[in-house]
């Protein structure tokens, strides 16, 4: 890790690291009558996890609950507002780099989200298409070494490709992560833990 005293900064992802979006999204398909299969915990594709949703579907649905005003009332993960309190406390700012949707609306939706959860605390909130790629969002910062928290094993791929300090935050989804470099945590008290 490359990380000094002077890149207090950490970039973020939101969903399954700063709120619940499995949570928020479940209570949405609840509340439309869709039914989880059994034992699809690990299943990213959401086409896969419901009874009588095909994959592209899925896609549809997904694509609608982000750019719904449902994205307001998402709930935080566990753990996330009192370590990122304490790191906003000791210096460390925040960007936050988020597939959710590009629409305008959305990218309010999430902000009122996320500030009623950890205050005004972001630098910037920089909203991408629905499931794309963050790429060349983080290609801004190459070589900086700044951590990088995600949960998509790809987009942390990516981060320790660019020279980012990515770590994964633990989900049955990427149970089955396994990268030499990228620590895998189980939330933001363990990234705490990392950076004393
Ligand atoms: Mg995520």
């Amino acid at each position: 890790m490359h990380r000094t005293k002077q890149t207090k900064h950490i970039l973020t992802d939101a969903d399954g690291v700063l709120v619940d979006w499995l949570t928020g999204f479940g209570e949405y398909m609840a509340a439309r009558g869709f039914v989880r299969k059994p034992n699809t915990d690990h299943e990213y594709v959401i086409g896969k996890r419901y009874e009588d949703l095909s994959i592209s579907d899925g896609h549809a649905i997904v694509h609608e609950y982000n750019n719904s005003s449902a994205i307001r009332n998402m709930p935080p993960m566990p753990g996330a507002q009192e370590n990122i309190a304490a790191l906003a406390e000791e210096g460390y700012t925040f960007t936050v780099i988020t597939s959710l949707s590009d629409q305008p609306h959305a990218r309010d939706n999430r902000i009122h989200n996320l500030e009623t959860h950890f205050g005004k605390i972001f630098n910037d909130v920089i909203c991408i298409k629905t499931g794309r790629p963050k790429v060349k969002v983080l290609t801004q910062w190459k070589d900086t070494g700044l951590l990088w928290v995600e949960d998509h094993p790809n987009n942390a791929v990516d981060g320790h490709t660019l020279g980012l300090s990515p770590v994964l935050i633990a989900h049955e989804q990427n149970a089955e992560f396994n990268h030499p470099e990228i620590p895998v945590v189980s939330g933001w008290a363990d990234i705490y833990k990392m950076l004393r």
